[in-house]
């Protein structure tokens, strides 16, 4: 399930290409104004709240996932898929606070355990706390591939200790990723993010020399993989790939069907690990990760958000015994450095051991597909109300993928492609902007995370929403 053949993945890529090239849909100037005004009308008390917040916080929002345009919202609570704003607006939410969130917000068997466990014993001592232990094993009995696990902070950390593991055990330089995807922010891995080919266009503050070992290959070109892997063997030879796994972005741009499989036997044919970044795709497309759904198996996993369902402080590294071994312990010379003062604390652990029981004991992963299913079988409906509007919708599993401009299937070899990006992100922002006012909460205005509890009535409001703003957009 949830798996594209070649047929079906050629397909969507040539759509998605269509999108990206055919003429955008604006809505009319006046009609946008009054959008607008609404919006503002709606979300005044995020708006002062955005005021006071500039004047502490940078650009007063430092969230990658809130919409900045024409200004973020401050977010009071959520429960179930259900999100409210400090005006009081309710959202179907679709954010699901980037994917960790597959129970449901708010979800009492998990908080109450997790409200017990900081009455009853504290947050963090510094020292190993028995939950740790227990998630590991989770982990390990979830994912085969996984046969040991080392708790981090982050994705961000997850990535680069992943990194720094594989040079050890392999004892090489390269590191290759692939271009569209995203792996954090740390120094050697801004680079060609969003739009594949981007290079360093948006590192600003990273000398270009923390690229000397990163090499980037186009997402699904066979042959620049093998090429890079042979260019790289007098160069220090290539210690790992890293991927995430249906495709960059968390499927933004799909995976070819045989991707996987030839880097694994990439991988294999030069000595090289293959890393699978699972932060979204782990417990979320399959309780195995996307490991089980592709039958690769992997030699490091990362994880990030995902293993603790929302639960500060969350990352981890997993992966062979012997290659995890070039991280275990602290005071040896020829092992990889890695730390985090709050990294395994009992809360984070906690909640990713008792968070994977709960989503096994609800099936909540197929719930939250099945709903998936129904979302963008919806969708598609909806926009075949409108022949003349290229717009699609997709889905890995509980990762649903809406594409209306193509903002990020811009070739750099387009005619004035950043140019055309720009002006494609602006119409979906707008878009974004409508739907948010008509009370739907999506990712950056082309993705959606369910979960377990979005029903019928979530999947009736968002296709209203949806509805309204196709009505906005001039017929013909
Ligand atoms: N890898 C992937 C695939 C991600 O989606 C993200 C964050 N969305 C990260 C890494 C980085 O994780 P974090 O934000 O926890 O640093």
């Amino acid at each position: 399930p949830n798996l594209l053949d070649v047929r079906e993945y050629e397909r969507l890529a040539e759509r998605l290409r269509h999108i990206a090239t055919s003429p955008v849909h604006p809505i009319p100037e006046e009609t946008l104004a009054r959008m607008k005004d609404d919006y503002l009308a709606k979300h005044r008390k995020s708006y002062d709240f955005w005021e006071r917040a500039k004047g502490s916080i940078p650009g007063g929002v430092e969230h990658n996932l809130s919409l900045e345009k024409p200004f973020p919202l401050t977010m009071d609570r959520a429960k179930g898929y259900k999100m409210w704003d400090i005006d009081g607006n309710e959202y179907v939410d679709y954010l699901m606070c980037g994917a960790p969130i597959i129970l449901g917000h708010h979800y009492d068997p998990l908080d109450d355990l997790i409200i017990d466990l900081i009455r009853e014993k504290g947050p963090c001592t510094g020292c190993t706390s028995e939950y740790e232990v227990l998630a590991a094993e989770e982990i390990r009995k979830l994912m085969p591939a996984v046969e040991m696990v080392r708790f981090l902070q982050s994705g961000t950390e997850a990535c680069m200790a992943a990194l720094r593991v594989a040079r050890v055990f392999t004892r090489k330089a390269k590191v290759i990723k692939i271009g569209g995807s995203y792996h954090g922010w740390s120094d050697q891995l801004v680079y060609s993010l969003h739009i594949p080919g981007t290079g360093p266009l948006e590192a600003a503050g990273i000398p270009l020399e923390c690229f000397a070992n990163t090499i980037d290959v186009p997402p699904n070109d066979f042959d620049a993989a093998r090429k890079a892997f042979e260019g790289a063997k007098d160069q220090g030879g290539v210690a790992a790939v890293i991927v995430e796994p249906v495709g960059g972005e968390s499927g933004t741009h799909p995976v070819h069907p045989e991707w996987n499989r030839h880097l694994r036997q990439l991988c294999d044919e030069f000595g090289s690990l293959l890393i699978f970044d699972e932060v979204v795709t782990g417990f979320r497309v399959h309780l195995g990760g996307a490991q089980a759904l592709l039958g690769v198996k992997p030699d490091l996993t990362v994880f990030g958000k995902i293993v603790a369902h929302g639960y500060p402080s969350a990352g981890a590294l997993g992966g062979r015994k012997d290659v995890m071994a070039a991280c275990s312990g602290t005071g040896s010379f020829d092992k990889a450095y890695l730390g985090g003062t709050l990294a395994a604390n009992p809360i984070s652990t906690a909640a990713c051991y008792h968070a994977l029981r709960l989503i096994q004991e609800t099936g909540a992963v197929e719930k939250a597909a099945a709903a998936a299913g129904k979302l963008t079988a919806a969708l598609n409906e909806v926009f075949a109300t409108r022949p003349e509007l290229p717009f699609t919708a997709y889905n890995y599993g509980p990762i649903v993928h809406y594409e209306t401009t193509g903002f990020l299937h811009v070739r750099l070899d387009d005619p004035d492609a950043l140019m055309q990006h720009m002006l494609r992100r602006k119409v979906a922002q707008e878009y974004q902007m409508v739907a948010i006012s008509q009370g739907l909460f999506t990712l950056a205005g082309t993705r959606m995370y369910t979960c377990m509890q979005h029903d019928q009535a979530a999947i009736d409001r968002t296709v209203r929403a949806w509805e309204y703003l196709l009505d906005l957009i001039p017929k013909g």
